[in-house]
């Protein structure tokens, strides 16, 4: 999978439209297509990286930025309070579908383990 296929990288140059929560030169988050939870974004690098085996190539300071993108998304949408559930699926059995690292913000529901 390389850049220009990958459907993350489309959405985050706008090839694709989504409901864009937050953006900014290193850090983009948009709403999940099908919301598992009243709250359901994706937060992701600009930068294309697989997973986390991947995560040592995106420049200092990236991935701090992808928690703090996912702890300002949550006050944004007003489940800091009731809580959230920050989200990584890495790999075949996570469920991983698409391979661009993203962290799923989950919240505006009682959230289980699987
Ligand atoms: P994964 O299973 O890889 O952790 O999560 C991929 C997520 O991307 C899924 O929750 C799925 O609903 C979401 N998704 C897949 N295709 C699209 C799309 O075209 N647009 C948006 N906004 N989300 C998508
Ligand atoms: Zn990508």
């Amino acid at each position: 999978m390389n850049q220009e296929d990958c459907l993350f990288c489309k959405i985050v140059r706008k090839e694709l439209n989504s409901n864009v929560v937050y953006e900014d030169d290193e850090v983009f988050a948009f709403e999940d297509i099908n919301g598992r939870a009243p709250v359901h974004v994706l937060v992701v690098p600009r930068q294309h990286v697989a997973n986390l085996e991947e995560i040592g190539q995106l420049p200092d300071g990236v991935t701090k930025r992808l928690f703090e993108v996912a702890s300002e998304v949550a006050e944004k949408l007003d489940v800091t309070e009731g809580g959230y559930a920050v989200r990584i699926n890495n790999g075949q059995d996570a469920g991983q579908e698409v391979f661009h690292l993203h962290l799923h913000v989950l919240g505006g529901k009682r959230l289980g383990m699987p």
